[in-house]
């Protein structure tokens, strides 16, 4: 059985004058210290001839692979098709721009063997990277993992390579709403990291621009934790704990004692600490809204309760 079986994963969009230039790397690289190697393209919906490219490719390498998608999905989608599709003991993700260098493939592997189930890929930020991109992105990590329960590595990438082990628990996710490195540091097992400098991109310009990567970070965001739902109920509780007291005490000072501290409160200013005082159970209401939320999004996301090593519970018993 061949050991090193290893299926490249490259998910797509518009990346025609980069695929041929990825794949003659992948077989300067990959090719001769694998045993048995696939490449899977998965097109997610391109409109320029990136197709064509690979199916140039397949005349000649039986091992290249092609999934098409009827429109774009997003690479979250694509990445995952890819995984379903790949048949090795491992598989590698990578972008189809080379900002992922296809020289680091044999360390990857080299920690694979060593028994990594993971094998994480982690950025350096190259100097020519906007500030704002550089900085937005790091305080979106920090924000990220301190309001969720995974730990998240800062800048890791899509870059990494999966054991099969892994590799069959993650197809068992159902959940649609997906940041494939999220669920794969959820998932646990070993993991190691390879630290890299992203390259330029080939050619070609990025196809996330700001409003999509927006997007990305608010779903992700909103996917990890219900944060943002619970500061509105901290904020509630906040002003309730201080609106409470505030209006007992101007209430019973006006009403019951005659104001014996003199502080001639207003009707207008018992109006607004009772007013301050309703808008903080609406938010506190929202907090434990937030909690009944949780409880549905486990439910319907259906994750496994618990992910397994594949290991027999009595190796002993086994060979009796
Ligand atoms: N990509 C994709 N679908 C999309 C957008 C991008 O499959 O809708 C692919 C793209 O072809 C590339 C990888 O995802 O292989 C990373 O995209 P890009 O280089 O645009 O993003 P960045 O390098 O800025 O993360
Ligand atoms: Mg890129």
């Amino acid at each position: 059985m061949a050991k090193r079986y290893i299926s490249i994963v490259v998910p797509f969009y518009n990346e025609a004058t980069n695929i041929k230039p990825l794949y003659d790397a992948l077989i300067e690289h990959v090719d001769k210290i694998v045993d048995r190697l696939e490449i899977i393209f998965v097109d997610d919906g391109s409109r320029d001839n990136s197709v064509a490219q690979v199916r140039k490719l397949q005349k000649k390498d039986k091992r290249v692979r092609l999934l098409r998608f009827s429109r774009n999905f997003g690479k979250e989608a694509a990445t995952s098709a890819g995984l379903h599709a790949a048949k090795g003991n491992a598989a590698i993700v990578m972008d189809a721009d080379l900002q992922h260098p296809p020289h680091l493939i044999p360390q990857f592997l080299d920690k694979w063997e060593q028994g990594q189930e993971v094998v994480v890929g982690v950025k350096h930020y190259s100097k020519q990277a906007g500030w704002f991109k550089r900085k937005s992105s790091g305080a979106f990590y920090k924000l990220l993992s301190s309001i969720s329960h995974t730990h998240i590595t800062p800048h890791a990438t899509d870059f990494r390579l999966i054991d099969r082990v892994v590799l069959d628990e993650f197809n068992r996710f159902t959940e649609r709403n997906r940041m494939i490195r999220g669920l794969i540091d959820w998932l646990g097992f070993d993991r190691d990291y390879i630290y890299f400098t992203a390259a330029e991109r080939h050619s070609g310009k990025a196809s996330y621009n700001y409003r999509k990567l927006v997007g990305l970070a608010f779903n992700s965001l909103t996917s990890y934790s219900l944060f943002p739902l619970r500061l509105a109920g901290y904020i509630g509780v906040f002003i309730l704990a201080f609106s409470g007291p505030m209006g007992v005490v101007l209430g019973v000072n006006r009403f019951l004692l005659d104001d014996i501290l003199g502080l001639s409160t207003s009707g207008t200013a018992l109006l607004a600490v009772m007013l301050l005082f309703l808008v903080g159970m609406v938010l506190a209401s929202l907090g434990l809204v937030a909690l009944y939320i949780a409880h549905i999004h486990a439910e319907v996301i259906d994750r496994p309760l618990y992910i397994l090593r594949p290991e027999e519970d009595n190796p002993e018993e086994a060979t009796v």
